[in-house]
């Protein structure tokens, strides 16, 4: 790579940020394309947030990506939000138009296109179950809602976490049933019989570690089982999905290539290389 005087600089806000795979998401994709940018992974502690996005004028970097644990208090500094990053209530990408901070989020974006991609399935007209009500289970749900899926079951260890979403979610899609349970086996039998697609949205499985409540017996074959986490690539929810000879399985790999895929188009009008983005990643 090349830096010059006109190379135009992006890159990521996280803290700790060392294991991000951006940098060589995007590197890749500029370096495929020939366009003069560089991206860059910027450890900011949270106490040095509202300094860093200032920077992001006084240096005019083209934009950034926002990670954990900034998503939700990055928001308050910025000039204005896209109607997603809204309903959502996080940032993951910031554009910097010419000083003016825009607030934008594609995760969910990215999901959607990734359950597409990756499983061949829309959530429109689905009943979708979502375990986790964190930041990427709001993300997922609002998506799922905004592609118009008929019934979203929440179901979250914190159930007060879980019925709070619901009742956000209740106040601004009024055509998608919505209903919050606790992460427990038994409910989370009953509810995942009749479901179309799951969706692990918890940090249970990263790394390997921990278990979420539901063995292979509760898994149909015709259920979509979509695990956010990416690492490992094979989740142990996604090893019992398998063995109970689910044929849609996929992990959150697909999710992270397209939520940069967005990002990189924000920041470049440019349609992203997405294979290249996918094998730099793998
Ligand atoms: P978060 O806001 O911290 O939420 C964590 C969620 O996991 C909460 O619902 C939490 O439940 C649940 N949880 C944590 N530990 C648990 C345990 N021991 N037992 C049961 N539930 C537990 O995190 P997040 O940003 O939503 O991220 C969630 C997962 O999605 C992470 O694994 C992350 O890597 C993944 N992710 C992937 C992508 C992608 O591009 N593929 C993007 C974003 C996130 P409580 O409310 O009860 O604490």
């Amino acid at each position: 790579m090349k830096i010059t005087g006109k190379t135009k600089i992006v890159g990521i806000f996280g803290y700790p940020i060392e294991h991000t795979f951006s940098p060589l998401m995007h590197n890749a994709a500029f370096s495929t394309l020939g366009l003069d940018y560089c991206y860059i992974p910027f450890e900011v502690r949270p106490k040095d947030l509202k300094s860093a996005v200032e920077g992001i004028r006084t240096l005019n970097i083209r934009g950034v990506n926002i990670t954990v644990p900034h998503k939700e208090a990055v928001i308050k500094y910025l000039d204005e939000l896209s109607e997603e990053a809204k309903l959502i209530g996080a940032v993951n990408t910031i554009e910097n138009r010419d000083g003016k901070l825009i607030g934008h989020n594609t995760d969910g974006r990215g999901f959607i296109k990734s359950l597409w991609e990756d499983a061949k399935t829309k959530a429109k007209g689905k009943k979708v179950s979502i375990l986790g009500a964190g930041g990427a289970g709001k993300g997922v749900a609002v998506s799922c809602a905004l592609e118009g899926a008929s019934e979203i079951i929440i179901a979250n260890r914190t159930i007060m976490k879980a019925e709070e979403l619901v009742r956000y979610l209740d106040r601004h899609f009024k055509k998608t049933q919505f209903s919050a349970i606790p992460l427990v086996k038994q409910q989370l039998s009953n509810v995942i019989a009749e479901s179309d697609i799951l969706i692990n949205a918890t940090s249970l499985g990263l790394k390997g570690k921990g278990m979420l409540p539901i063995s292979y017996k509760e898994l149909h074959k015709d259920l979509v089982v979509y695990d956010l986490i990416y690492n490992p690539l094979i989740t142990p929810l996604l090893k019992i999905a398998r063995r109970a000879g689910v044929k849609k399985v996929v992990n959150g790999i697909g999710m992270l290539i397209h939520q940069g895929a967005f990002a990189f188009e924000i920041w470049t009008g440019k349609k992203p290389p997405v294979d290249v983005m996918k094998k730099a990643i793998l």
